[in-house]
């Protein structure tokens, strides 16, 4: 089991660009945070300054994305910042927001770690709350579907595989990674969101994504990616994976155990953190094997 210590930054560091989905100009900054604090999101923007806690408690239904939402104060497209803070390893932190969503960046998790890195870690003086894997956990169908399995020992490790028939022009894939802060930058940060063009279509005719183009993130036409190149074969599964560890993190807990997901998106992996949620003891039982 995990005995590292909590983390925060070590300074203010800011994160400039353009919101995919209000196509505004967007400062995030990324701020120190106590011990216990864990991860707020701070609508700077909005009167009262509003903070929402970065939990699954506090999740509100979209499609394709993961947002939160406490009283009239939303924050769209958490992911790809949480997964960056998660494998990062950054467990006390606020984000400061101006706008209703971070920077797009471009669709990965890149210039969010970058400026973790930058920032630099700082050990706080209190251990990590975890959750174990116990038992196995399912959630899904034959279709997509979410498994949790326990496997004895220390550290997350996550498999994604993806099918989307032969039709599809994203080929099957699976990537699966052992997690740590240096797999995740070898493997992981660099993976980027992916649309089929009629998506894409779709989406700008209800008003989003009107400044990214097909050279910001990845578009798949019937023919394959448009005016972009992949970064690895299995680019969409890696980038799916990052999903996970962004939405895995609204658990609030640093996960252990093995996961293995297949075709699984953002509604999925909120349901399978509320059924680990529910179905453990997180971090209590641990205390109590502690005191015994
Ligand atoms: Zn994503």
């Amino acid at each position: 089991m995990s005995n590292r210590a909590q983390h925060t930054i070590a300074r203010t560091v800011t994160v400039d660009g353009i919101g995919f989905l209000t196509g505004a100009d967007i400062r995030l900054r990324f701020l120190p945070a106590c011990v216990n604090t864990g991860i707020h999101f701070h609508r700077a923007d909005l009167p009262g300054s509003p903070l929402i806690p970065a939990r699954h408690e506090f999740i509100v239904p979209r499609q394709r994305r993961t947002a939160i939402q406490r009283g009239r104060a939303v924050v769209e497209m958490v992911e790809h910042v949480m997964a960056a803070l998660s494998a990062l390893e950054v467990d006390n932190c606020v984000i400061q927001l101006d706008a209703p969503e971070p920077p797009g960046g471009d669709g990965s998790s890149q210039v969010f770690a970058d400026a973790l890195l930058h920032a630099g870690l700082v050990e706080l003086d209190c251990p990590v709350k975890t959750l174990s894997v116990s038992h196995p956990v399912a959630v899904g169908d034959a279709n997509q579907s979410i498994r949790g399995l326990p496997t004895g020992r220390g550290g997350l490790t996550i498999r994604y595989s993806l099918d989307y028939g032969a039709a599809s022009p994203i080929v099957p894939q699976v990537h699966e990674v052992e997690l740590t802060p240096a797999t995740f930058l070898n493997e992981i940060v660099f993976a980027r969101t992916f649309v089929l063009e009629q998506e894409a279509v779709a989406l700008r005719a209800q008003g989003y994504g009107c400044r990214a183009t097909a050279k910001d993130l990845l578009v798949f036409s019937p023919q394959g990616v448009v005016d972009n190149e992949l970064r690895t074969a299995n680019e969409c599964a890696r980038h799916k994976l990052l999903d996970c560890i962004g939405d895995f993190a609204l658990s609030g807990h640093c996960l252990e155990g093995r996961v293995e997901a297949h075709r699984s998106g953002h509604n999925l992996n909120a349901e399978f953190v509320q059924r680990l949620m529910s179905t453990h003891d997180a971090g209590i039982l641990r205390s109590r094997h502690k005191a015994a």
